[in-house]
Protein backbone atom coordinates (compact mmCIF):
# COMPACT_ATOMS: atom_id res chain seq x y z
CA UNK A 1 0.00 0.00 0.00
CA UNK A 2 1.51 3.57 -1.01
CA UNK A 3 0.83 5.63 1.53
CA UNK A 4 0.76 8.83 -0.66
CA UNK A 5 -1.68 7.79 -2.67
CA UNK A 6 -5.02 8.29 -1.21
CA UNK A 7 -7.72 5.44 -2.28
CA UNK A 8 -10.36 7.20 -0.75
CA UNK A 9 -11.50 10.76 -0.03
CA UNK A 10 -14.61 10.97 2.90
CA UNK A 11 -16.31 14.77 2.91
CA UNK A 12 -18.65 15.09 5.33
CA UNK A 13 -20.59 18.43 4.99
CA UNK A 14 -21.14 19.72 8.48
CA UNK A 15 -23.21 22.39 10.16
CA UNK A 16 -23.90 22.59 14.06
CA UNK A 17 -23.64 18.99 14.12
CA UNK A 18 -21.07 18.07 16.41
CA UNK A 19 -22.48 15.38 18.18
CA UNK A 20 -23.74 13.68 15.61
CA UNK A 21 -20.08 13.53 14.28
CA UNK A 22 -18.28 12.27 17.60
CA UNK A 23 -20.34 9.53 16.84
CA UNK A 24 -20.67 8.88 13.37
CA UNK A 25 -16.51 8.92 13.05
CA UNK A 26 -15.79 6.23 14.84
CA UNK A 27 -17.87 4.05 13.01
CA UNK A 28 -16.65 5.74 9.99
CA UNK A 29 -12.59 4.81 11.48
CA UNK A 30 -13.59 1.38 11.98
CA UNK A 31 -14.80 0.77 8.14
CA UNK A 32 -11.71 2.58 7.31
CA UNK A 33 -9.46 0.86 9.32
CA UNK A 34 -10.35 -2.19 7.00
CA UNK A 35 -9.97 -0.78 3.95
CA UNK A 36 -6.34 -1.87 1.98
CA UNK A 37 -5.93 1.76 0.32
CA UNK A 38 -5.32 4.84 2.43
CA UNK A 39 -8.19 7.14 3.29
CA UNK A 40 -8.87 10.85 3.98
CA UNK A 41 -11.76 12.30 5.74
CA UNK A 42 -12.65 15.58 5.21
CA UNK A 43 -14.87 17.84 7.38
CA UNK A 44 -16.23 20.92 5.88
CA UNK A 45 -17.37 23.31 9.11
CA UNK A 46 -19.80 25.21 7.46
CA UNK A 47 -19.41 27.88 9.90
CA UNK A 48 -20.60 26.02 13.14
CA UNK A 49 -20.64 27.67 16.26
CA UNK A 50 -20.41 24.66 18.42
CA UNK A 51 -17.96 22.37 19.35
CA UNK A 52 -16.28 20.59 16.42
CA UNK A 53 -12.82 21.89 16.87
CA UNK A 54 -12.71 20.21 20.38
CA UNK A 55 -14.25 16.96 19.17
CA UNK A 56 -11.66 16.74 15.97
CA UNK A 57 -8.78 17.18 18.23
CA UNK A 58 -10.56 13.81 20.44
CA UNK A 59 -11.10 11.96 16.77
CA UNK A 60 -7.64 12.69 16.11
CA UNK A 61 -5.92 10.77 18.71
CA UNK A 62 -8.69 7.33 17.70
CA UNK A 63 -7.54 7.53 14.08
CA UNK A 64 -6.31 4.61 12.28
CA UNK A 65 -3.16 4.80 10.34
CA UNK A 66 -4.43 4.27 7.16
CA UNK A 67 -6.86 7.50 7.46
CA UNK A 68 -6.06 10.88 7.59
CA UNK A 69 -8.55 13.78 8.85
CA UNK A 70 -9.01 17.01 7.74
CA UNK A 71 -11.00 19.74 9.04
CA UNK A 72 -11.73 22.71 7.03
CA UNK A 73 -13.23 25.75 8.93
CA UNK A 74 -15.56 27.92 6.93
CA UNK A 75 -15.34 31.57 7.85
CA UNK A 76 -19.64 31.47 8.04
CA UNK A 77 -22.19 29.40 7.35
CA UNK A 78 -22.32 29.15 3.26
CA UNK A 79 -24.54 25.88 3.21
CA UNK A 80 -24.39 22.74 1.92
CA UNK A 81 -23.58 22.81 -1.15
CA UNK A 82 -20.33 25.06 -0.74
CA UNK A 83 -19.31 23.12 1.77
CA UNK A 84 -19.33 20.10 -1.12
CA UNK A 85 -17.63 22.09 -3.24
CA UNK A 86 -15.07 22.49 -0.70
CA UNK A 87 -14.81 19.29 -0.34
CA UNK A 88 -14.48 17.79 -3.91
CA UNK A 89 -11.76 20.76 -4.16
CA UNK A 90 -9.74 19.86 -0.73
CA UNK A 91 -10.38 15.66 -1.94
CA UNK A 92 -7.45 13.92 -3.41
CA UNK A 93 -8.49 10.37 -3.41
CA UNK A 94 -9.27 8.22 -6.67
CA UNK A 95 -12.51 7.64 -5.26
CA UNK A 96 -14.77 10.13 -3.56
CA UNK A 97 -18.04 10.00 -1.55
CA UNK A 98 -19.90 12.62 0.17
CA UNK A 99 -21.69 11.38 3.12
CA UNK A 100 -24.08 13.59 5.55
CA UNK A 101 -21.99 13.74 9.21
CA UNK A 102 -25.63 12.85 11.09
CA UNK A 103 -25.46 9.08 10.26
CA UNK A 104 -28.42 9.22 7.90
CA UNK A 105 -26.47 7.78 5.35
CA UNK A 106 -25.34 4.43 6.35
CA UNK A 107 -21.85 3.13 6.22
CA UNK A 108 -22.75 -0.58 4.84
CA UNK A 109 -24.29 1.12 1.62
CA UNK A 110 -20.74 3.18 1.12
CA UNK A 111 -19.54 -0.80 1.25
CA UNK A 112 -22.15 -1.39 -1.60
CA UNK A 113 -21.19 0.96 -3.25
CA UNK A 114 -17.47 0.25 -3.71
CA UNK A 115 -18.08 -3.35 -4.85
CA UNK A 116 -20.93 -2.29 -7.27
CA UNK A 117 -17.26 0.31 -8.18
CA UNK A 118 -15.17 -2.45 -8.17
CA UNK A 119 -17.16 -5.28 -10.51
CA UNK A 120 -18.77 -2.76 -12.72
CA UNK A 121 -16.58 -0.23 -14.99
CA UNK A 122 -18.45 2.95 -14.22
CA UNK A 123 -17.34 6.10 -12.88
CA UNK A 124 -20.39 7.07 -10.54
CA UNK A 125 -22.49 4.95 -7.79
CA UNK A 126 -25.29 6.76 -6.68
CA UNK A 127 -27.44 5.71 -3.57
CA UNK A 128 -31.21 6.49 -4.21
CA UNK A 129 -33.43 6.89 -1.08
CA UNK A 130 -36.04 4.42 -1.38
CA UNK A 131 -38.60 6.02 0.94
CA UNK A 132 -38.83 9.25 2.54
CA UNK A 133 -40.76 7.98 5.31
CA UNK A 134 -39.20 10.33 7.74
CA UNK A 135 -39.87 13.76 5.96
CA UNK A 136 -43.23 14.47 6.15
CA UNK A 137 -46.35 14.64 3.70
CA UNK A 138 -46.24 17.58 2.81
CA UNK A 139 -42.08 17.73 1.70
CA UNK A 140 -42.48 14.74 0.23
CA UNK A 141 -45.18 15.63 -1.91
CA UNK A 142 -43.39 18.98 -2.60
CA UNK A 143 -39.98 17.14 -3.34
CA UNK A 144 -42.09 14.81 -6.05
CA UNK A 145 -43.41 17.62 -8.01
CA UNK A 146 -40.25 19.48 -8.25
CA UNK A 147 -38.23 16.12 -9.28
CA UNK A 148 -41.70 16.08 -11.49
CA UNK A 149 -41.05 19.06 -12.72
CA UNK A 150 -37.32 19.24 -13.65
CA UNK A 151 -38.07 15.85 -15.52
CA UNK A 152 -38.02 16.03 -19.85
CA UNK A 153 -36.67 19.63 -19.46
CA UNK A 154 -33.17 18.38 -20.38
CA UNK A 155 -31.08 16.31 -22.54
CA UNK A 156 -29.77 14.55 -18.92
CA UNK A 157 -32.40 13.61 -16.54
CA UNK A 158 -32.30 14.40 -12.67
CA UNK A 159 -33.20 10.83 -10.90
CA UNK A 160 -35.31 11.77 -8.15
CA UNK A 161 -34.28 10.83 -4.78
CA UNK A 162 -30.57 10.05 -5.90
CA UNK A 163 -28.52 12.64 -3.34
CA UNK A 164 -25.33 13.54 -2.80
CA UNK A 165 -24.77 10.22 -1.30
CA UNK A 166 -22.85 8.68 -3.68
CA UNK A 167 -19.22 7.64 -5.41
CA UNK A 168 -17.64 9.22 -7.66
CA UNK A 169 -13.73 8.06 -9.83
CA UNK A 170 -11.45 11.20 -9.44
CA UNK A 171 -12.36 12.21 -13.32
CA UNK A 172 -15.88 13.08 -11.91
CA UNK A 173 -14.67 15.20 -9.65
CA UNK A 174 -12.77 17.18 -11.84
CA UNK A 175 -15.67 17.30 -14.12
CA UNK A 176 -18.14 19.07 -11.26
CA UNK A 177 -15.26 21.40 -10.45
CA UNK A 178 -14.79 22.60 -13.88
CA UNK A 179 -18.36 24.14 -13.45
CA UNK A 180 -17.60 27.45 -11.97
CA UNK A 181 -21.10 28.62 -11.38
CA UNK A 182 -21.97 30.38 -8.18
CA UNK A 183 -25.60 28.77 -7.60
CA UNK A 184 -24.79 25.62 -7.39
CA UNK A 185 -27.57 23.03 -6.88
CA UNK A 186 -25.34 20.09 -6.89
CA UNK A 187 -27.99 17.24 -7.57
CA UNK A 188 -28.81 19.11 -11.13
CA UNK A 189 -24.49 19.25 -11.57
CA UNK A 190 -24.00 15.50 -11.02
CA UNK A 191 -26.91 14.71 -13.98
CA UNK A 192 -25.26 17.80 -16.32
CA UNK A 193 -21.44 15.72 -16.05
CA UNK A 194 -22.63 12.69 -16.95
CA UNK A 195 -20.57 9.57 -17.04
CA UNK A 196 -21.65 5.95 -16.43
CA UNK A 197 -23.55 5.72 -13.33
CA UNK A 198 -25.36 2.70 -11.86
CA UNK A 199 -28.42 4.02 -9.32
CA UNK A 200 -28.57 1.58 -5.88
CA UNK A 201 -31.67 1.87 -3.64
CA UNK A 202 -30.93 2.26 0.25
CA UNK A 203 -33.00 3.30 3.27
CA UNK A 204 -31.68 6.37 4.98
CA UNK A 205 -31.58 5.60 8.91
CA UNK A 206 -33.26 8.63 10.91
CA UNK A 207 -31.41 11.18 12.40
CA UNK A 208 -29.52 10.43 15.41
CA UNK A 209 -29.10 13.29 17.32
CA UNK A 210 -30.01 17.04 16.57
CA UNK A 211 -32.44 18.17 14.09
CA UNK A 212 -32.28 18.94 10.06
CA UNK A 213 -30.65 21.94 9.07
CA UNK A 214 -33.72 21.95 6.29
CA UNK A 215 -36.68 23.89 6.62
CA UNK A 216 -39.84 24.54 4.13
CA UNK A 217 -37.86 28.13 3.35
CA UNK A 218 -34.34 26.45 2.49
CA UNK A 219 -35.66 24.06 0.57
CA UNK A 220 -38.10 26.28 -1.33
CA UNK A 221 -34.58 28.29 -2.20
CA UNK A 222 -33.00 25.28 -3.27
CA UNK A 223 -35.78 24.36 -5.58
CA UNK A 224 -35.67 28.13 -7.21
CA UNK A 225 -31.81 27.28 -7.91
CA UNK A 226 -32.20 24.00 -9.17
CA UNK A 227 -35.21 25.33 -11.59
CA UNK A 228 -33.40 28.82 -12.40
CA UNK A 229 -30.11 26.56 -13.44
CA UNK A 230 -31.54 23.47 -14.95
CA UNK A 231 -34.76 25.21 -16.98
CA UNK A 232 -36.05 27.94 -18.66
CA UNK A 233 -39.13 26.22 -18.93
CA UNK A 234 -40.80 30.01 -16.65
CA UNK A 235 -39.71 32.36 -18.84
CA UNK A 236 -41.56 29.85 -22.22
CA UNK A 237 -44.70 29.79 -19.70
CA UNK A 238 -44.99 33.68 -19.76
CA UNK A 239 -44.57 34.37 -23.67
CA UNK A 240 -47.16 31.49 -23.71
CA UNK A 241 -49.49 33.25 -21.35
CA UNK A 242 -48.94 36.65 -22.90
CA UNK A 243 -50.20 34.88 -25.84
CA UNK A 244 -53.17 33.23 -24.50
CA UNK A 245 -54.61 36.34 -22.53
CA UNK A 246 -54.07 38.56 -26.03
CA UNK A 247 -55.89 36.11 -27.96
CA UNK A 248 -58.64 36.25 -25.31
CA UNK A 249 -58.80 39.48 -24.54
CA UNK A 250 -59.17 40.18 -28.57
CA UNK A 251 -62.55 37.79 -29.26
CA UNK A 252 -63.48 39.35 -26.21
CA UNK A 253 -63.33 42.40 -27.79
CA UNK A 254 -64.80 41.48 -31.15
CA UNK A 255 -67.64 39.72 -29.13
CA UNK A 256 -68.49 43.32 -28.07
CA UNK A 257 -68.04 45.47 -30.95
CA UNK A 258 -70.53 42.77 -32.35
CA UNK A 259 -72.65 43.05 -29.68
CA UNK A 260 -72.87 46.73 -29.94
CA UNK A 261 -73.13 46.77 -33.96
CA UNK A 262 -75.54 44.06 -34.70
CA UNK A 263 -77.88 44.03 -31.03
CA UNK A 264 -77.02 47.28 -30.21
CA UNK A 265 -76.80 46.60 -26.68
CA UNK A 266 -75.03 49.38 -23.83
CA UNK A 267 -71.45 48.70 -22.76
CA UNK A 268 -72.02 47.64 -19.25
CA UNK A 269 -69.41 49.87 -17.90
CA UNK A 270 -66.87 50.02 -15.15
CA UNK A 271 -66.93 46.09 -13.15
CA UNK A 272 -65.28 44.50 -16.26
CA UNK A 273 -63.01 46.96 -16.85
CA UNK A 274 -61.84 46.90 -12.98
CA UNK A 275 -61.63 43.08 -12.99
CA UNK A 276 -60.09 42.99 -16.05
CA UNK A 277 -57.40 45.49 -15.05
CA UNK A 278 -56.56 44.16 -12.19
CA UNK A 279 -56.34 40.74 -13.87
CA UNK A 280 -53.70 41.87 -15.96
CA UNK A 281 -51.74 43.31 -13.71
CA UNK A 282 -51.83 40.84 -11.11
CA UNK A 283 -50.29 38.78 -14.30
CA UNK A 284 -47.48 41.03 -15.39
CA UNK A 285 -46.52 41.19 -11.47
CA UNK A 286 -45.92 37.75 -11.42
CA UNK A 287 -44.30 37.63 -14.12
CA UNK A 288 -42.06 40.04 -13.81
CA UNK A 289 -41.46 38.49 -10.70
CA UNK A 290 -40.22 34.86 -12.45
CA UNK A 291 -37.55 37.34 -14.47
CA UNK A 292 -36.48 39.00 -11.23
CA UNK A 293 -35.79 35.67 -10.42
CA UNK A 294 -33.71 35.09 -13.40
CA UNK A 295 -31.48 38.39 -13.29
CA UNK A 296 -31.59 37.84 -9.46
CA UNK A 297 -29.41 34.69 -10.32
CA UNK A 298 -27.36 36.01 -13.13
CA UNK A 299 -26.66 38.91 -11.04
CA UNK A 300 -25.10 36.47 -8.34
CA UNK A 301 -23.24 34.84 -10.90
CA UNK A 302 -21.30 38.25 -12.70
CA UNK A 303 -20.52 39.18 -9.39
CA UNK A 304 -18.01 36.37 -9.46
CA UNK A 305 -17.44 36.31 -5.42
CA UNK A 306 -16.09 33.23 -4.49
CA UNK A 307 -18.42 30.16 -3.43
CA UNK A 308 -16.61 30.12 -0.31
CA UNK A 309 -13.99 31.48 2.40
CA UNK A 310 -11.87 29.03 4.30
CA UNK A 311 -10.95 30.33 7.87
CA UNK A 312 -8.58 27.56 9.05
CA UNK A 313 -7.21 24.14 7.86
CA UNK A 314 -6.27 21.67 10.46
CA UNK A 315 -5.07 18.15 9.51
CA UNK A 316 -3.90 14.73 11.23
CA UNK A 317 -0.99 14.75 8.56
CA UNK A 318 0.66 18.52 9.88
CA UNK A 319 3.34 18.21 12.33
CA UNK A 320 2.16 19.46 15.41
N1 LIG B 1 -25.19 20.99 6.47
C1 LIG B 1 -24.19 21.90 6.11
N2 LIG B 1 -24.51 23.22 5.94
C2 LIG B 1 -25.80 23.68 6.10
C3 LIG B 1 -26.80 22.76 6.44
C4 LIG B 1 -26.46 21.43 6.60
O1 LIG B 1 -23.03 21.52 5.94
O2 LIG B 1 -26.01 24.90 5.93
C5 LIG B 1 -24.84 19.58 6.67
C6 LIG B 1 -25.36 18.94 7.95
O3 LIG B 1 -24.49 19.14 9.03
C7 LIG B 1 -25.46 17.47 7.55
C8 LIG B 1 -25.80 17.53 6.08
O4 LIG B 1 -25.45 18.83 5.62
O5 LIG B 1 -24.23 16.80 7.69
C9 LIG B 1 -27.28 17.28 5.83
O6 LIG B 1 -28.03 18.17 6.59
P1 LIG B 1 -29.36 17.75 7.35
O7 LIG B 1 -29.20 16.45 8.02
O8 LIG B 1 -29.75 18.90 8.20
O9 LIG B 1 -30.37 17.64 6.12
P2 LIG B 1 -31.42 16.50 5.77
O10 LIG B 1 -30.78 15.18 6.10
O11 LIG B 1 -32.59 16.79 6.59
O12 LIG B 1 -31.66 16.68 4.32
MG1 LIG C 1 -29.80 14.60 7.72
Amino acid sequence: MDKNIIGLSIILPIYNDAAAVSRFLPELFTFTNQQDKSCEIILIDDGSTDHLTSTYEQLRQQLPTNTALRLVQFSRNFGKEAALTAGLAQSQGELVTMMDADGQHPISVLEQMLAVMHSNNVDVVAAVQTSREHESLLIRTLKNGFYHFMQDTHRFELTPNAGDFRLMTRRVVQALLQLPERQRFMKGLYAWVGFATIYIPFQASLRQTGKSKFNYLSLFELALIGITSFSQRPLRWISRMGLIISLLALIYGLYIVADTLFFGKDLAGWPTLAAGIMFSAGIQLICLGVIGEYIGRIYEEVKQRPLYLVDKVLDSRDKK
